[in-house]
C-alpha cells in the first residue's frame, strides 16, 4: 500500500485526465476524486494495527482467550459512473489488506480509471489473481450476487440497483455494505454568515454537476429568504459550464443524454406542479460542444415535499429551494425525507447546531460544512434509504466488514492427574 500511494502519486495526472475525458467532471475535480481515494490507500497502510484482535489473560483458571480477524476469502465490489477513481479505492486496498482478494466491477460508463488502478497496483507487487476487473452490466452483477465463491458485496450506486443487489446477495447468505441515492439538505438559519453560506451552497450544489452523492441538492431557508435566493442566483450566474479539460471550468456535463433527458424531465415537473425558476439551464450551448450533455446551474424556488422533484434524488446542476416558519419546522422537513446520507446547518449559534446534531437523522452530518464526507479513520456513514447493510464503507466498520471474527479459548497447564470428568458448562463460578 505504500508503495502504491506513491505510484498513485506519480500518475495523478494521467489518472485525473482519464477520470475527465471518460466522465466530464472538470480536471481539478478529477484530481480530488483520486486523492479522496489516496486517503484510503494511505489509511490501509496501518491495517496492522487496525486489524488486531483482542486478548484477555486467565480469564478463568489458567484460561486464556483472545480474538483475531481473519480474511472473508474472495470479496467484491461494484462500482458508479460519478467518481471512477475514489469508489474503487474505497474498495479495494482495504479489501487485500485484510487478506481478501477482490473482484471488481467499474460503472460500464468509465471503468478507465479502475484498469489503471489495478495497472499500479500490480505494478506495486499486488501478487497476480489478487485484484480482478470484470466489466459489465445487469448480467455480470447478478452472476457476482449468485456466486458461491463470493463472501461480501461491497455497493455503491442507486437505489434501484443497490437493493436488488442487496436481497438477491443476502439470500445466498453474503455480507453486503451498500451505499445507494441521496436527497442532502441544508439549513440556513437567519443567524449564519451570508457570505460563506452561499459560497458553501453554490459548491456543494453545483460541483461535479450535482453528480456527488455528498451534493447539497435543496436548501431549507429559515425566516425571509428573499435576500438569500436573490444572492444565490448571482453567483450560481457566475458559474462557467464548459469542458472538463478547460482550465477555468467550473462545471462540465453530466455522465449522457439520458442523465440530461431525466434532468430535464425533473425540472419541468417541478415548474409544473407551481415552483418558481429562479435560474434556467436548460438551453445551455457550449461553443466547441454544441452536442454535448450540458445542464447549466437551475434553481427552483417555492419547492414543497409532495413534488416529484424533491422526492427523486435528481443527481444534476439543479438547487431547490423550501422554506420553513421555525427552525424545528425545517429540522422536520429534513427528516421526513426517505434518504439520510448527509445533511448541513448554516449558523453562528452553537446551541442550535448542537440541537441539529442531536435531532438530525442523517449519517454525515456538517456544521457549516457542506459535504462533511469524513477521512477514512472514521466511516462514511450514510443512513436511512441510503444505506443497506450493518458495517459501513471505511474506518474501523470497513475492516470489521472485510474480516471474520474468530475467538480463541486456550489453557496450557499441567493438569492434575484424576481430576474426574464434569459433565457440567463450563463456567467461572466455583460451586
Ligand atoms: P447505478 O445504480 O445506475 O449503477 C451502479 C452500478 O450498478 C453500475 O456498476 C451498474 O452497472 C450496476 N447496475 C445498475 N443497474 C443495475 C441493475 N438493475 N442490476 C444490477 N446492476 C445494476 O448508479 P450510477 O448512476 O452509476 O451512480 C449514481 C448513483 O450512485 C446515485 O444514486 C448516487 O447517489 C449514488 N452514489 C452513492 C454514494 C454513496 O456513498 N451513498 C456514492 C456515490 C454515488
Amino acid at each position: 500500500m505504500f508503495k502504491l500511494q506513491e505510484l498513485i502519486r506519480r500518475d495523478i495526472d494521467k489518472l485525473a485526465m482519464n477520470i475527465t475525458t471518460e466522465q466530464g467532471k472538470t480536471l481539478k475535480d478529477a484530481h480530488g476524486d483520486v486523492f479522496r481515494g489516496l486517503e484510503v490507500v494511505e489509511h490501509a497502510c496501518g491495517m496492522a494495527t487496525l486489524q488486531m484482535g483482542e486478548y484477555v489473560p486467565n480469564v478463568s483458571n489458567g484460561i486464556d482467550t483472545y480474538s483475531i480477524r481473519e480474511p472473508l476469502g474472495v470479496c467484491a465490489g461494484i462500482c458508479p459512473f460519478n467518481f471512477p477513481a475514489l469508489i474503487p479505492l474505497w474498495m479495494f486496498p482495504l479489501a487485500v489488506t485484510c487478506g481478501n482478494t477482490f473482484v471488481l466491477k467499474p460503472s460500464e460508463k468509465d471503468p478507465g480509471a479502475s484498469i489503471m488502478l489495478a495497472e499500479l497496483a500490480m505494478e506495486a507487487g499486488l501478487p497476480n489473481g489478487v485484484l480482478n476487473i470484470v466489466h459489465g452490466t445487469n448480467d455480470v452483477v447478478n452472476a457476482i450476487c449468485d456466486d458461491d465463491n463470493i463472501r461480501a458485496i461491497s455497493f455503491v450506486g442507486s437505489n434501484i440497483a443497490g437493493m436488488h443487489i442487496y436481497a438477491r446477495a443476502s439470500a445466498k447468505g453474503k455480507r453486503v455494505q451498500s451505499n445507494m441515492g441521496a436527497k442532502n439538505h441544508a439549513i440556513v438559519l437567519p443567524d449564519a454568515n451570508m457570505d460563506a453560506a452561499l459560497n458553501a451552497l453554490v459548491a456543494a450544489g453545483f460541483g461535479a454537476a450535482g453528480q456527488r452523492c455528498m451534493a447539497l441538492s435543496t436548501v431549507v431557508f429559515v425566516g425571509d429568504s428573499q435576500p438569500w435566493e436573490n444572492k444565490l442566483v448571482e453567483r450560481a450566474k457566475a458559474l462557467k459550464v464548459n469542458a472538463g479539460t478547460v482550465p477555468d471550468a467550473d462545471l462540465g456535463p453530466v455522465i449522457s443524454k439520458q442523465a440530461k433527458e431525466r434532468i430535464h424531465r425533473l425540472i419541468q415537473s417541478g415548474v409544473e406542479s407551481g415552483a418558481k425558476l429562479l435560474l434556467d439551464g436548460r438551453n445551455i450551448v457550449v461553443p466547441g460542444y454544441e452536442q454535448g450533455n450540458f445542464i447549466g446551474p437551475t434553481i427552483l424556488s417555492g419547492v414543497t415535499a409532495d413534488m416529484e422533484c424533491y422526492k427523486e434524488e435528481i443527481f444534476g446542476p439543479v438547487f431547490l429551494c423550501m422554506k420553513a416558519d421555525s427552525f424545528e419546522e425545517a429540522i422536520d422537513i429534513v427528516n421526513r425525507n426517505k434518504y439520510g446520507n448527509g445533511a448541513a446547518i448554516f449558523t453562528t449559534s452553537g446551541a442550535a447546531a448542537r440541537k441539529f446534531q442531536t435531532e438530525i437523522e442523517a449519517g454525515q452530518v456538517g456544521i457549516n460544512v457542506p459535504i462533511p464526507v469524513p477521512l477514512p479513520f472514521f466511516s462514511f456513514t450514510g443512513s436511512k434509504a441510503s444505506f443497506a447493510g450493518d458495517l459501513n464503507f471505511y474506518g474501523k466498520a470497513g475492516v470489521n466488514y472485510f474480516t471474520q471474527i474468530k475467538t480463541i479459548t486456550q489453557q496450557w497447564k499441567d493438569l492434575a492427574a484424576g481430576s474426574g470428568v464434569s459433565l457440567a458448562m463450563p463456567t467461572s463460578q466455583k460451586t
